[in-house]
């Protein structure tokens, strides 16, 4: 249970208390139906979700600018493709609902054109990259609901366009299906939409029973680490972070702040000394010129000398071709000189 010292989670978090009604009929958000079903799962059962970090937040925020751009550079590059005539981008927020008898997958659209369902997402270098080779599950499982919903509706579309923004930067890039292969999709994913669903059900209607839990067995995958619902899979993590939380909130007492200064003293002592040694090596550095002096002695304290080293450079080509016949072809001389200062008697 998060202590009021736990600044991050005492909002945030709160212990798990699915819900234990059984669910006969669900509604899950058309940008979520891509998602973890443990995680759906959680929403569902009522049990707590952290909101997004501040990275996130500032996505979803920008969301809407990023959006803009993407659909003034869509109706430009489309302009006049289909019988010369100027593309819109129409229904923006519109509502869609996949309707699958007892379930339902509620969503908002990005838009459509005449013919197609247009979904945005602003994207990372690496992602927006990814997009050449095919759309990401969890987005095409979106995109997915939302035509089905639209085609429910009497909207007669006829593809589905993913428009990826390079986060942050006038780059665009699309990913289409459309024709037979958008028909084709849509019977694919209909029914994994539909085994999802029944999944996700399945779970929520075991944990409400008390047959199961979302506790995971094994460790957290990479997406498990910025997941909302990830207290509810790994509760052990809630005390970890919570832990971290508290040491870093606990005030320095006065032998704490001493050595946080002692500390700060020898970092600023460390860069001064690395300073004074350049600056030696630098007053030193015309030994370095032939006829100069080959050494330098203070007493007590230490000397500077002049050191010349000879390299012996092979051409090993040389020596595979010669078998060793003639060695002293097979390399030169190079001489390096510098300086060593010894510091001590
Ligand atoms: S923490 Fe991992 S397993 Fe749990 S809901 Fe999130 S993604 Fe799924």
């Amino acid at each position: 249970m998060p202590t009021s010292q736990c600044t991050r989670h005492e909002d945030a978090w709160r212990p798990p208390r699915p819900s234990s009604k059984l669910r006969e009929t669900m509604d899950i958000r058309g940008s979520e139906i891509g998602l973890c079903k443990f995680y759906l799962a959680a929403k569902a059962l009522g049990m707590s979700i952290e909101p997004p970090g501040g990275f996130l937040r500032t996505i979803f925020e920008s969301g809407k600018k990023q959006e803009e751009g993407a659909i003034a550079w869509l109706e430009s590059e489309w302009e006049g493709e289909v019988d010369l005539q100027p593309v819109r981008v129409v229904d923006r927020q519109r509502e869609v609902v996949l309707d699958l008898g007892e379930d339902r997958i509620v969503g908002h659209i990005d838009g459509r054109t005449e013919n197609s369902l247009i979904e945005i997402k602003a994207m990372s270098q690496e992602r927006f990259a990814g997009l050449a080779k095919g759309v990401e599950e969890a987005i095409d499982l979106q995109m997915a609901a939302y035509a089905l919903g639209l085609l429910a509706a009497g909207v007669d579309i006829c593809s589905a366009v993913l428009v990826g923004k390079l986060w942050e930067q006038e780059e665009y890039r699309t990913h289409e299906d459309c024709g037979d292969s958008f028909y084709y999709w849509l019977d694919i994913r209909r029914e994994d939409i539909e085994r999802k669903v029944a999944e996700v059900k399945e779970l929520v209607n075991m944990v409400a029973q008390g047959k199961a839990t979302l506790e995971q067995p094994n460790s957290p995958r990479s997406e498990c680490r910025d997941c909302g619902a990830r207290f509810n899979c790994y509760p052990a993590l809630l005390e970890k972070e919570r832990a971290m939380a508290l040491e870093i909130a606990k005030p320095a007492d006065e032998q704490d702040q001493k050595a946080l200064e002692d500390y700060a003293r020898g970092a600023e002592l460390v860069k001064e000394g690395e300073a004074l040694k350049k600056a030696a090596q630098e007053h030193f550095a015309y030994m370095l010129a032939e006829g100069g002096p080959r050494k330098v002695e203070a007493k007590g304290l230490g000397n500077v000398t002049r050191t010349e080293t000879v390299r012996k450079k092979y051409d090993y080509k040389l020596i595979e071709k010669l078998a060793g016949e003639k060695w002293p072809e097979c390399y030169e001389e190079e001489t390096s000189t510098s300086l060593r200062i010894t510091v001590g008697k």
